[in-house]
């Protein structure tokens, strides 16, 4: 696969259907998704891809692989290595230009930098379906990939979507501990650990605890019976940081780390969070 996609598809660039913008209204409206207004903002564009770059008709989406064999020592597995961010900005930033000299038109990258419903258009372009976790699932490979899309204004035949569903399956809604995930795929994302543990500011609710979170939580993912036998990734950049993971341990067990939070952070998505909050999650008063 182009710069070490495991799964690429094809979308037309459209309007988002309306089941999935009024799924997202009701989410907004519920107050489920916490302090992150930033879900707020931009509808027009989220509902609409096509607003983000002139003349948009193909969104090409991509699913990179992160899964390392590692200890989990409370950091989500994505987070473990180099930021994905950068990852995919530079891989999908090489292809962007590929597809541009190849074949024309222009192009815009997304990483998570734009309102860009993302699991929507992996579906769409049938990479995978959304499961009830919330993840993308590549039937035979799971949910161990981040994502990133390219939008292009060139046209190209779009792949089939991705019609298969969780049937009955339920497990990732038993094992949450916080009961943040319910039967219909939709969650209280003020509940859950992932935004607890990155996004969310100040105390935490007392009626939570973090399970041994510190940043991210992988359990509704580790639960999928799609992820049993998940394929390694062999993009060496998403390999643990053996830095951070041994800050981390230094700190959990009272101990003098050897380098800086600042060191010990670069080039992770760890860096988002404060030291502050990372010595919050970990439960040792600043
Ligand atoms: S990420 Fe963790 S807390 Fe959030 S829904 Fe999944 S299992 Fe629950
Ligand atoms: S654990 Fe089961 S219900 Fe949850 S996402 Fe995986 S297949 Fe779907």
């Amino acid at each position: 696969m182009a710069e070490g996609a495991y799964a690429v598809g094809l979308a037309h660039a459209e309007a988002v259907d309306a089941e999935a913008i009024s799924i997202h209204d009701r989410w907004i409206a519920d107050r489920r998704h916490g302090s992150m207004e930033f879900a707020e903002r931009y509808r027009d564009i989220r509902n609409d891809p096509r607003l983000l770059l002139d003349g948009a008709r193909t969104i090409v989406s991509a699913a990179f692989n992160y899964h390392h064999v590692s200890a989990d020592y409370g950091v989500a597995e994505y987070a473990r290595g180099t930021d994905y961010h950068i990852v995919l900005r530079d891989r999908l930033g090489r292809a962007a230009a590929a597809i541009e000299a190849a074949l024309g038109g222009t192009t815009r990258v997304c990483v998570d930098s734009a309102p860009i419903r993302e699991r929507y258009w992996a579906q769409k372009s049938g990479v995978g379906f959304i499961g009830i976790n919330n993840h993308l699932i590549i039937p035979g490979a799971g949910s161990r990939f981040v994502l990133g899309e390219i939008l292009w204004t060139g046209e190209a035949r779009p792949d089939e979507p991705c019609l298969l569903s969780c049937g009955k399956c339920m497990e990732c809604v038993k094992r949450c501990p916080v009961a943040a995930l319910r039967p219909d795929g939709s969650c209280d994302t003020s509940r859950c650990l992932s935004y607890l543990t990155i996004e969310h500011r100040g105390d935490l609710p007392d009626d939570t605890g973090l399970h041994g979170r510190v940043f991210g939580c992988d359990i509704c993912l580790n639960a999928c019976p799609h992820n049993a036998a998940a394929p390694l990734s062999g993009i060496e950049e998403f390999a643990p940081s053996p830095t951070l993971a041994s800050y981390l341990d230094a700190l959990r067990h009272g101990a003098a780390p050897s380098v800086s939070f600042r060191a010990a952070t670069r080039s992770t998505a760890l860096t988002r969070l404060p030291l502050h909050r990372l010595l919050r999650n970990l439960g040792i008063k600043g």
